[in-house]
């Protein structure tokens, strides 16, 4: 269940997806949030230099891997702008995060892609948890999908 005293975070992750999509990359970006609600790492898409693998719900699970404990890892949530594509739901099983609360859902942004007729990912948008059932998975969150769709929008020129 997603807590009133989580949304300032999840709020947060659209900070670097607005800084993704001023430097000219697809608007998507994640935060890494301590049980203690300390903010960890966070990441954008980093993908307009050619690497398309560079998404930024794959920052953190990096980043964790070497440094908190596993205890810490597991009390730890990725709150990222969009839901994670399979290749970024496999990392935080990968590293023993705990939980991913996005705030808009893979599902939702493939029918804006439609509704602004812009290409389709080359990946399906699988659930996370047909990727890594151990991983608990939350949102959307409706209080902030509008902004998270409009920065997309402004991204496809629609
Ligand atoms: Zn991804």
């Amino acid at each position: 269940m997603i807590e009133e005293s989580e949304l300032p975070y999840l709020r947060r992750c659209l900070e670097p997806a607005a800084e993704a999509l001023a430097a000219g990359d697809e608007p998507f970006g994640a935060v890494l949030v301590g049980g203690d609600g300390t903010v960890l790492a966070e990441d954008h898409n980093r993908v307009a230099g050619g690497d398309r693998t560079r998404h930024p719900e794959f920052e953190p699970a990096r980043w964790s891997a070497a440094r908190p404990t596993p205890e810490e890892r597991a009390a730890a949530t990725v709150c990222p702008s969009g839901g994670h594509c399979p290749m970024c739901a496999a990392a935080p099983a990968r590293v023993g995060l705990g939980r991913i609360v996005h705030v808009a859902s893979s599902a939702r942004l493939v029918t804006w892609l439609e509704e602004w007729g812009a290409a389709a990912a080359p990946v399906r948008p699988l659930p996370v948890h047909e990727v890594a059932p151990g991983v608990t998975v939350e949102g959307p969150v409706p209080e902030l999908t509008d902004e998270v769709r409009a920065l997309h929008r402004r991204f496809h020129g629609a």
